[in-house]
């Protein structure tokens, strides 16, 4: 038994310390996601961007040569406009994410940003052009203030409380004993689902990039919750080209763009308003949602009745 305890501890240390160590999902994409071949081109220059449009061209793409996941994608998403990518799950909708940060080679056609293709620029450059709220945020053992100020480490506290303000968590920091100095991550204060992704969404707002990954969650938050991550998410995605991967379908109904993909292609596209009027794949997985969503709510009022 001894034999068998002492390496699954030993696996036990050195997942924590991952988890720890890679508290930054973008480090934890580079670390576990990118393929060792990605590497940048001799000499390739920064990024040079401007407003941050986004352009998937005919864009083919698999993991694995027997199993293509994108045949053929192509969208456009203007500087400043918000694009939301539903679908079925496993549709592909986190892998065009990748794809735009380059965490993966396109098998075909490319990715631009601002007229640049993603392969001829800097990883490190793209990186920094592009900032990501996802879905599950692991904070750093260390303060609040410093989970914030990831975003952009030489921010002064002011600017670390405006951006907190802005992603309304503010006032819930303000009601702990050592406010912006509370210890929060795995020993220190437990934060909810809702309040880490504000802390994550803090973060952005401070990175200020032009480009702006969101992946919505997946699990359903209560009403409450989630009236208050989407208000600070429309903050954070005004006047940015946004791109929302969307679980669930309860931010896109603003998006300029909806596009429904499906077996690898673009099934449907248009907006909200278009998409249901249009009476297929979208208005069907609406529906779908509603009654799911309407059956859960009132699960949830029969429990807190009892
Ligand atoms: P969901 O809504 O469930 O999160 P999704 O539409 O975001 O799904 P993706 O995460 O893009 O789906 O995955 C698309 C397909 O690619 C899935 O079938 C998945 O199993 C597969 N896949 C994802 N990542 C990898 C990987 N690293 N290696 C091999 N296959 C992968």
């Amino acid at each position: 038994l001894l034999q068998i305890a002492i390496p699954l501890n030993f696996v036990g240390f050195i997942y924590r310390e991952i988890r720890q160590g890679l508290a930054d999902i973008e480090a934890m994409f580079a670390v576990l996601a990118v393929p060792a071949e990605i590497e940048d081109k001799p000499g390739a220059p920064a990024l040079a961007i401007g407003s941050g449009a986004i352009r998937f061209e005919d864009v083919v793409f698999h993991y694995d040569p027997d199993r293509p996941i994108l045949k053929g994608i192509s969208f456009e998403v203007p500087a400043g406009n918000t694009v939301a990518i539903v679908g079925p799950s496993g549709a592909g909708k986190s892998t065009i994410s990748r794809l735009l940060f380059r965490f993966y080679d396109v098998t075909g056609g490319r990715v631009t940003i601002d007229g640049q293709d993603v392969r001829d620029v800097t990883q490190e450059s793209l990186r920094q052009a592009i900032g990501m709220v996802p879905q599950d945020t692991v904070l750093f053992n260390d303060t609040i203030a410093y989970n914030i100020r990831y975003g952009r480490p030489d921010a002064a506290d002011e600017d670390v409380r405006a951006a907190a303000r802005m992603a309304q968590i503010d006032s819930f920091i303000e009601t702990l004993p050592k406010g912006y100095a509370s210890e929060v991550g795995e020993r220190g204060l437990k934060l909810s689902g809702g309040e880490k992704q504000r802390v994550a969404i803090a973060r952005t707002i401070l990175k200020a990039p032009p480009i702006l990954i969101l992946d919505e969650a997946t699990s359903a938050l209560d009403t409450h919750t989630e009236r208050e991550i989407q208000s600070a998410l429309d903050q954070v995605s005004r006047n940015r080209t946004t791109v929302v991967i969307a679980h669930r379908l309860s931010t896109v109904v603003n998006a300029d763009q909806i596009l429904v993909l499906q077996a690898g292609v673009i099934a449907e596209r248009g907006t909200h308003a278009e998409l249901l009027a249009k009476g297929g794949l979208y208005a069907s997985m609406w529906s779908r949602q509603r009654e799911a969503d309407e059956a859960e709510e009132r699960l949830r009022a029969a429990r807190e009745a009892d």
